[in-house]
């Protein structure tokens, strides 16, 4: 296989349908892309691991995006 995008990471109609939990923004506004072996927010830069074409849409469970790792005043 050449195709490294992971496009086949879960359907495409599928993760039409899902949504980021962040309660910080609107959740229609949640878009989901794919990178690597996770779904991440457009919005808010949360990821949600996905395992055996599962997404786990935990928040307790959501990997924060780095820049909001640190600490602000
Ligand atoms: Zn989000």
């Amino acid at each position: 296989m050449s195709d490294s995008s992971n496009a086949d990471l879960i359907p495409a109609d599928f993760l039409a349908i899902l949504r980021c939990v962040n309660d910080a923004h609107p959740r229609d506004d949640g878009v989901l892309c794919i990178r690597g072996n996770t779904l991440v927010c457009t919005v808010c830069g949360y990821a949600y691991k996905v395992e055996d074409g599962i997404p786990n849409m935990l928040w307790d469970e959501a990997i924060p995006p780095p820049d909001v790792a640190t600490a602000s005043p």
